[in-house]
């Protein structure tokens, strides 16, 4: 199957800006989530395939690279890219390990790069976070621990022991990459490849530092404020920019993706941004009309039973569902009513109630009733 434009999925034009992306993207995710779709097989794959858009147009760097080269710049096989200015030549679209290898080929250490490694960005993190209902209603702030390498502080992340420092790497001369000469028929061939001895960096650590070995940096947990926006839906994805791993020798930090999961509700149900919830009254209640309390996520509302509600009838409660994550507003509240018969009587009941048949039935043969008035009406 060809793959859809990127541009396309997202229903954006070639030059939306991040915010348009970012908002098609908010509003897609929520519209084509399995849980609100969970009789749709599709919903999955539309998901997925909402998703895949979303992370490469949100990334410049690889939205530049997709502009210019289409699928074959994600390593995700050249079926459905449209003709562009490069041959993909040699790479072909052989690549099947996904979008993070192609995307290394083209930014990653070692890509295009020729003397020595420079600063490199860090790693992304992911976490994905549960919250309630009420939590994604309101919109909360929660302080979350992130588990990931962080900068050793006892050595600042240069891996030396305090008081020491790296030296310039003697294989290499400090350049990070080895050179050899081959004299061949056609002359001589000069190689070079990445020093194997300091690894490209140019320089050696005689004493490590104790706390990281060498490494310049340790595992630790981080604690980051994340702002939930009310209105989040399971399966939306908040990124925070910067909020990642610290890159190597002083490169930025890669950004930290949370993944929102909503836990169900024991009262309530979310479609999109509309709550339902069941409501049970008496027969009697149905029947003559009542005014009762329903929960709603703000505290106990007043509902007014019309006189002769029926089972399975809906009431909507304007406003009281969720905060629409883009734009402003609320959902809906929508009662079910379920009408419960009672199962034991007292003998003084019964006959109440035998008075109430009796007294229906009257009516009926009368015309009065409402079969009777069924009657007239139709001419039967
Ligand atoms: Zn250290
Ligand atoms: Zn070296």
């Amino acid at each position: 199957m060809a793959k859809r434009d990127y541009y396309e999925v997202l229903g954006v034009s070639r030059g939306a800006s991040q915010d348009e992306i970012e908002a098609a993207y908010g509003q897609l995710a929520k519209k084509h989530h399995p849980d609100v779709n969970p009789n749709d097989p599709t919903a999955q794959n539309k998901l997925k395939e909402i998703n895949e858009a979303y992370e490469i147009l949100s990334d410049p760097q690889k939205r530049a690279a997709y502009d210019r080269f289409g699928h074959a710049a994600t390593g995700a096989g050249g079926a459905g890219a449209p003709p562009g200015d490069f041959d993909f030549g040699p790479f072909g679209s052989s690549f099947g390990g996904g979008i993070g290898d192609i995307f290394d080929m083209f930014f990653g250490a070692g890509g295009r790069e020729t003397g020595r490694r420079g600063p490199s960005r860090g790693a992304d993190l992911q976490y994905d976070l549960h919250i309630t209902l009420e939590e994604a209603a309101s919109g909360i702030e929660k302080d979350i621990e992130v588990n990931g390498w962080e900068t050793c502080r006892t050595c600042g992340g240069s891996g030396a022991k305090p008081g020491t420092h790296p030296v310039t790497c003697k294989t290499c001369g400090g350049t990070g990459q080895v050179q050899s000469v081959q004299d061949t028929l056609l002359g001589r061939i000069m190689t070079s490849r990445t020093c194997e001895y300091c690894r490209g960096t140019g320089q050696v650590i005689q004493n490590p530092c104790d706390d990281c070995r060498g490494r310049g940096r340790v595992r630790r947990k981080r604690t980051v404020t994340v702002k939930i926006p009310a209105g989040v839906d399971t399966g939306l994805r908040l990124r925070l920019s910067g909020e990642g791993e610290p890159g190597e020798r002083g490169g930025p930090r890669g950004d930290l993706y949370v993944n929102i999961g909503v836990k169900p509700h024991d009262v309530f149900q979310r479609k999109n941004d509309d709550l339902h919830c069941n409501a049970a009254i008496g027969f009697v209640q149905a029947a003559l009309g009542d005014e009762i309390d329903v929960p709603t996520l703000d505290g106990k509302a007043n509902l007014r039973i019309p006189e002769g509600t029926q089972p399975g009838t809906v009431f909507r409660l304007r406003g009281k569902g969720i905060t629409h994550l883009r734009g402003s507003g609320r959902g809906d509240l929508h009662v079910h009513v379920t009408v419960t018969v009672p199962t034991r009587l007292t003998e003084k009941e019964k006959d109440i109630l035998m008075q109430f048949a009796r007294e229906q039935s009257e009516n009926r043969s009368s015309g009065k009733g409402f079969f009777g008035k069924m009657k007239d009406a139709f001419g039967m």
